[in-house]
C-alpha cells in the first residue's frame, strides 16, 4: 500500500501515476487518485492495478490540475472493490483523504456520526475519519489542519494519510503514526509519499515525518510540522537525499 501527493505548478496526474507505480512493490489491492481542477476534486479508483486505474480515468476523468494525491489500498476494513477504494470524499463533497492503516475504533465513531446524519458508501474504516474531519470543522469552525488534528487525537490506530479541502485548495494535510510519510521540498512545489522514490527524482530534499506528527503542507509556504497530542511545533529536519 502507499501513498502519493503532489501541489504545485505541474500537472499533478502523471507525477501521482508515476509515484503509485514505484510504491507497487508494498503491495496493494486497489488503486485510486483525486486531481483537484482548479474548481473541483475529480475521483477515479478501481479495484486491480495502477494500469487499471489509468485505463478507467483515460475514459472517467479530466486528468489536468497541479494538485492531486494517489492511493494504493490493502484492503483492512471492507473487500477490496472499486467503492472501497480510496480516495474518500466527506458527506459535504469538499475533504478528499487518502489512508495507508487501520482507524481501530471506527465502529462507535461511525455509529455516532450516523446518528447526526451521516451517509456512508463503503465499508472502509477511513471513510468514518475523513467524516469525523468534516464535522469537526463544522462544529467547531476549524481550519483542516486543527480539524484533522482534533480527529486523531479521537482515533486510536495506525495511519499514514493526505487531506485536501476544496475550501481552501492550497493546502494538504499529511499526518503519520506507525506508516511512513515522506515530503519532497522543491521550488514551490511539494510531493508527499510513502518513500522517497516517487519524487527523487524532482528534488533532492526531504522531510521524514516521525510518528505523531502531522504537517501542514501550503503552497509557497514553508512547512509547518506539529506533534499532533500536544500541538508543539517541530523544526522540520530536512535531509538531502542521494539521488
Ligand atoms: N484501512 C484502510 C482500508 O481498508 C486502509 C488500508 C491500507 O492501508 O491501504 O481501506
Amino acid at each position: 500500500c502507499g501513498i502519493v501527493g503532489y501541489i504545485g505548478h505541474r500537472e499533478a496526474y502523471p507525477i501521482v501515476i508515476k509515484g503509485l507505480q514505484r510504491l507497487e512493490y508494498r503491495g496493494y489491492d486497489s488503486a485510486g487518485v483525486m486531481i483537484y481542477d482548479g474548481e473541483d476534486v475529480k475521483v477515479c479508483k478501481t479495484k486491480g492495478k495502477v494500469v487499471d486505474l489509468e485505463a478507467k480515468a483515460a475514459i472517467e476523468m479530466k486528468t489536468g490540475g497541479t494538485i492531486g494525491i494517489g492511493h494504493t489500498r490493502w484492503a483492512t476494513h471492507g473487500v477490496p472493490n472499486d467503492v472501497n477504494s480510496h480516495p474518500h470524499v466527506s458527506n459535504s463533497g469538499d475533504l478528499v483523504i487518502i489512508h495507508n492503516g487501520i482507524i481501530e475504533n471506527y465502529a462507535p465513531l461511525k455509529e455516532e456520526l450516523i446518528k447526526r446524519g451521516y451517509v456512508f458508501h463503503s465499508d472502509t474504516d477511513t471513510e468514518v475519519l475523513v467524516n469525523l474531519i468534516e464535522e469537526i470543522q463544522k462544529n467547531e469552525n476549524q481550519k483542516l489542519g486543527k480539524a484533522v488534528q482534533i480527529a486523531l487525537n479521537q482515533v486510536v490506530g495506525a495511519y499514514a494519510i493526505a487531506v485536501f479541502d476544496k475550501k481552501n485548495p492550497t493546502e494538504i494535510v499529511a499526518a503519520r503514526l506507525g506508516s511512513p510519510l515522506a515530503i519532497g521540498i522543491g521550488e514551490g512545489e511539494y510531493f508527499i509519499a510513502s518513500d522517497a522514490s516517487p519524487f527523487i527524482e524532482y528534488t533532492s530534499n526531504a522531510v521524514y515525518l516521525e510518528d505523531g506528527e502531522m504537517a501542514n503542507i501550503r503552497l509557497h509556504k514553508k512547512i509547518k510540522v506539529r506533534k499532533i497530542q500536544d500541538d508543539s511545533l517541530v523544526d522540520p529536519y530536512i535531509q538531502e537525499l542521494q539521488m
